[in-house]
């Protein structure tokens, strides 16, 4: 499975010149927990909620505190191609938990790490349960094998 199969499509973007508090009203609005920070198409950099507490936590006033001083940089960018299982270890080295995915140089979407362990986890579920009716089925054919030879073989 890859990033194009599972990531988020409408992106929720800010600008870097837009206040803390204006992304903060973004995220509530739109229910998320990140905003990608875009100019002219290029992405700036990330912005998650705990970014916004930062700057409480330094007592900024956040009508007047550009995004851009909170948000985070560089930003590591994937490939909607890329495999779910090469993109959670590149989130799990870098320690980031949200990965845009661009294509062409365009932001196309984007994926979360928690989103990719569900999905890894409903897979590997999947497979268990898969797995074990294939066993079921060879050990159901192997008594039917079993009971169509002679029940008593002729001793050698
Ligand atoms: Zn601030």
């Amino acid at each position: 499975m890859k990033l194009k199969d599972i990531m988020v499509r409408e992106v929720v973007t800010v600008s870097p010149e837009e206040s803390t508090a204006s992304a903060a009203r973004r995220m509530r609005e739109k229910s998320v927990g990140c905003l990608v920070v875009i100019l002219d198409k290029a992405i700036k950099g990330i912005v998650t909620d705990r970014d916004l507490l930062a700057c409480l936590g330094e007592s900024h006033d956040p009508r007047d505190c550009k995004i851009s001083t909170h948000m985070s940089r560089p930003v590591i960018v994937e490939r909607p191609e890329e495999e779910l299982l090469r993109a959670a270890e590149i989130m799990a080295e870098r320690r980031i938990k949200r990965l845009p995915v661009v294509e062409r140089g365009e932001l196309v979407g984007l994926v979360s790490f928690s989103d990719i362990s569900r999905i890894m986890a409903e897979q590997a579920q999947a497979y268990g349960s898969m797995w074990a009716s294939v066993t079921r089925l060879i050990r159901a054919e192997n008594l039917r094998h079993r009971s169509t030879k002679p029940s008593s073989a002729p001793a050698p």
